[in-house]
């Protein structure tokens, strides 16, 4: 890509590459198994699961098959929606207790009456594989090397297979969760883009989002981002996962992105589904892997130490 207004040429002929997430992730998978069989035994995954929510239960299944079929450890503790706080941090403290697991992930959002930023503190931040952790939180904001929440590294790696360096880059981002918006912002500031944060009390936000070069957008309005928000040209980076009802008790998942009209003016668009989703899959594997080997090679020098 050449560097007219922005880094974004804006070339007439428009029609976007549409980013198949699912090859993609794969591709990261299979790198995050290859590390894997390099390491003394396989890794672990736990998930605390907090009540009975359709979309929840359907994304941990999901993240316990995939982690299954490359050969990994990966538990859910189940708990009921009226657990209380209490039994979801002595879930944690099991999980971190645990010698053969190497990632812990509660899977959100919690109940009400449990205290998400306390359960996240309660996790082992070496087995912090969802990046929330306060330690892992500052870590990425400082630029230090952590474990780094899912989506946001998803979006990255996304991000990079097009567009591999993002000096100067405009990029905006719609939503600020602790989760996603926030820890997005930071990975692309420290890829040195020039980078603005934008949420619900916005002002002026579509013309803010039409200034971007890369846009990622995490808010969970479906069709939210019109084709006129768009810079021609630009990476849109589609994290929105929203189930709307379709008739016979049946749901589809939407994006934040009007797809259709988006395709027209973007360069790169992903869809939902089929674009981040599974990348953040991925992501948990890999940081899995990461938090693995460095637990064992923890492990092999406290015992190379004991002997
Ligand atoms: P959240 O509810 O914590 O945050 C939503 C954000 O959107 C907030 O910052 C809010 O200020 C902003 N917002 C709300 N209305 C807005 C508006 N009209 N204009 C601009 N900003 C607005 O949600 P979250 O946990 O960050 O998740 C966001 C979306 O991403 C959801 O749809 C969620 O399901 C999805 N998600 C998908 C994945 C995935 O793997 N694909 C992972 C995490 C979250």
């Amino acid at each position: 890509m050449s560097r007219g207004s922005g880094w974004i040429v804006q070339t007439g002929e428009m029609s976007a590459t549409i980013v198949d997430g699912r090859k993609l992730a794969n591709e990261v998978v299979l790198e995050a198994m290859e590390r894997a069989s390099t390491l003394g035994r396989r890794p672990g995954l736990g998930v605390v699961i907090v009540g009975n929510d359709p979309a929840s239960q359907i994304y941990v299944r999901g993240k316990q098959k995939r982690a299954q079929e490359a050969g990994f450890l990966a538990e859910v503790m189940e708990l009921p929606a009226d657990a209380g706080e209490a039994r979801v941090h002595e879930a944690v403290e099991a999980f971190n207790a645990r010698e053969d697991i190497d990632g812990i992930l509660v899977q959100l959002p919690l109940p009400e009456d449990v205290n998400t930023l306390r359960i996240m503190a309660a996790i082992d931040p070496e087995k912090d594989v969802d990046g929330l952790h306060t330690l892992n939180a500052g870590r990425l904001v400082q630029g230090s090397d952590g474990l780094i929440p899912c989506t946001p590294l998803g979006c990255m790696t996304i991000i990079h297979s097009v567009m591999p360096d993002l000096t100067g880059v405009h990029a905006v981002v719609i939503g600020n969760s602790n989760i996603v918006g926030k820890p997005m912002a930071s990975l692309l500031l420290a890829e040195r883009a020039t980078v603005v944060q934008t949420h619900i009390h916005t002002r002026n936000i579509e013309a803010i989002c039409r200034e971007a070069d890369v846009l990622v957008t995490a808010v969970g309005k479906p069709g939210l981002v019109r084709g006129s928000w768009i810079k021609p040209g630009a990476i849109v980076i589609d994290v929105g996962t929203t189930r709307v009802p379709v008739g016979d008790g049946r749901y589809r998942v939407r994006g934040d992105v009007a797809f259709e009209e988006a395709v027209e003016i973007a360069g790169t668009i992903t869809p939902v589904p089929g674009g981040v989703g599974p990348m953040t899959i991925a992501c948990l594997l890999s940081n899995t892997v990461k938090a693995s080997a460095r637990r064992q090679g923890m492990q092999r020098k406290a015992r190379v130490v004991a002997d």
